[in-house]
C-alpha cells in the first residue's frame, strides 16, 4: 500500500461518491418507460431493485450484451459464465459457443457500473429512444434537487471534501454541466474544486485527463481516484499507475481489488480527513527541516 502522502491529485466522482441515493432508479425507469405496457414497466423496475439488493445473480459489475439480452460473468479473467436478465442461467453450451471468447471492451456490452448504468441497460432491453431516456435523466436529476425526491445529504463528507488541502481536487462527472452545477451547489461545494469537469466522457476521458496531468510533471502515482462505477472511475486510473478508491455500498461482481475499499459517505468522510492530517503532517516535516 503507497502512502496517503504520495497523493497529490484527487479525482473526485459525484453521483454515488460524494453522495449516496439509489430511490431515483423506479421514477427513472417510470418516466422512461411510461409509454411501455403496464406489466413490463413495473417487471423492470422490479428486476432492477432486485439487482441493486442482491436478490438477483446480476449483480453490478457485470456485462449486458445489448444486441442477446443477456448478462455476462467475469471470473479469473475471463467471461465463465452468462444469465438472462431475468436471472436464469445460460446453458453451457450456447454460452460457451457465443460468449466465452469475448472482451469486455465489446461495443456491445454495457457495464453495469452503478445504479443509473442498470436504467441505461433497460433502455437497451425495452428500446426505448434515446430522446425518451434522456428526458426521463433530465427529470429525475432536477427532482432530486427538491423536495420530496431532494438527494441526502452527508454533512461530514461535504465538510471533509471543503477541508481537504494540500493536494489539487477535481471533479469529473459524466453527467451533463447544468446538472453537475446544479448538484455542486446543493451540496454547497460550488467553489470547493480547483477543476470541475462535466460531460467527462469517462472512462476515456479520465484517460485523457490523467495523460494530460502527466505531460505537467505528476507521476500516476500521485493520483488517487475516487468513485463508485469501476469501469467509468477506476479502471482507466488503475491501468495508468493511479491509486483507487471503490466506494459503493453494493455487493459488486468485481474481480480487481482497489487500493482502498470503502462502502459509505461516513467511510469516505474519515479517510479524506486521514489525508489531510497526512498532507499537513509532511509539510510540518518540511518546514521544520528547511
Ligand atoms: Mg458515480
Amino acid at each position: 500500500m503507497r502512502k496517503l502522502t504520495d497523493i497529490s491529485v484527487v479525482i473526485f466522482d459525484m453521483d454515488g461518491t460524494l453522495y449516496q441515493e439509489d430511490t431515483f432508479v423506479e421514477r427513472y425507469i417510470a418516466y422512461m418507460m411510461a409509454e411501455t405496457e403496464e406489466g413490463a414497466r413495473s417487471a423492470a423496475a422490479l428486476r432492477a431493485r432486485a439487482l441493486l439488493t442482491g436478490d438477483s445473480p446480476i449483480r453490478l459489475g457485470q456485462y449486458y450484451h445489448r444486441e442477446d439480452d443477456v448478462v455476462l460473468v467475469r471470473s479469473g479473467g475471463i467471461f465463465a459464465n452468462a444469465y438472462t436478465w431475468e436471472g436464469e442461467p445460460l446453458e453451457a453450451g450456447r454460452f460457451a459457443a457465443s460468449y466465452a471468447s469475448m472482451e469486455p471492451t465489446d461495443e456491445r456490452l454495457l457495464y453495469l457500473g452503478d445504479p443509473w448504468g442498470v436504467v441505461n441497460a433497460l433502455r437497451h432491453k425495452h428500446r426505448i429512444p434515446l430522446e425518451t431516456a434522456d428526458a426521463a435523466f433530465r427529470r429525475v436529476r432536477e427532482e432530486m434537487l427538491e423536495a420530496p425526491y431532494a438527494f441526502p445529504l452527508d454533512e461530514s463528507l461535504l465538510q471533509a471534501v471543503r477541508e481537504l488541502d494540500g493536494v489539487t481536487k477535481v471533479l469529473m462527472t459524466n453527467t451533463y454541466e447544468q446538472s453537475a452545477l446544479d448538484f455542486l451547489r446543493r451540496m454547497g461545494l460550488d467553489g470547493a474544486f480547483d477543476d470541475v469537469v462535466p460531460a467527462a466522457e469517462k472512462p476515456a476521458g479520465i484517460a485523457e485527463y490523467m495523460d494530460a496531468l502527466v505531460r505537467r510533471g505528476i507521476a500516476p502515482s500521485e493520483i488517487l481516484s475516487i468513485g463508485d462505477n469501476p469501469w467509468n472511475d477506476l479502471l482507466p486510473a488503475k491501468r495508468l499507475g493511479a491509486l483507487t478508491c471503490c466506494i459503493s455500498p453494493y455487493e459488486l461482481a468485481e474481480e480487481e481489488s482497489w487500493d482502498i475499499r470503502v462502502h459509505t459517505v461516513g467511510e469516505l468522510a474519515a479517510l479524506l480527513r486521514e489525508l489531510r492530517e497526512a498532507k499537513r503532517g509532511e509539510r510540518s516535516t518540511a518546514a521544520q527541516l528547511n
